[in-house]
């Protein structure tokens, strides 16, 4: 069994944060670490700890993070100017918080897709 982040008490409303959307499925909340004008967090109700762990019965759930990332970006008002999904995976992705997410960032032009730094 994986270990809890605190992206679980997120979910769980435990603590306070500005839910955007919420379903059986995926919950979406701003990141509390802007990096661009908008920068929105999707990610799995169920605990999945990484993109390595995603299983066949995970699709649905995975399907749901681009229908709600797609219409959180309308809402959002960057979806014609564009924006950019983003899944970290593990040391070499640069993740840092173990409950698989989907980054939805945009509101400005993002520059170039990979940075070395
Ligand atoms: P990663 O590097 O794992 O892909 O991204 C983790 C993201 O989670 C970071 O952008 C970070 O700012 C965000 N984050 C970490 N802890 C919290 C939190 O408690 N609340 C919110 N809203 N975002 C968080």
């Amino acid at each position: 069994m994986a270990e809890e982040t605190i992206f679980s008490k997120i979910i769980r409303q435990e603590i306070p944060t500005e839910l955007l959307y919420q379903d059986e499925l995926v919950t979406a909340f701003r990141d509390i670490s802007p990096q661009a004008n908008t920068h929105i967090l999707i990610i799995p109700n169920k605990l999945i700890p990484t993109v390595n762990d995603i299983e066949a019965d995970d699709e649905l759930a995975m399907g749901r993070l681009f229908t709600v990332a797609k219409t959180l970006a309308a809402q959002e008002g960057i979806a014609e100017d564009g924006f950019r999904l983003i899944m970290n995976c593990n040391r070499h992705g640069g993740q840092e918080v173990y409950h698989i997410h989907m980054h939805l960032v945009g509101g400005e032009p993002l520059g170039k897709m990979l940075s070395k730094s």
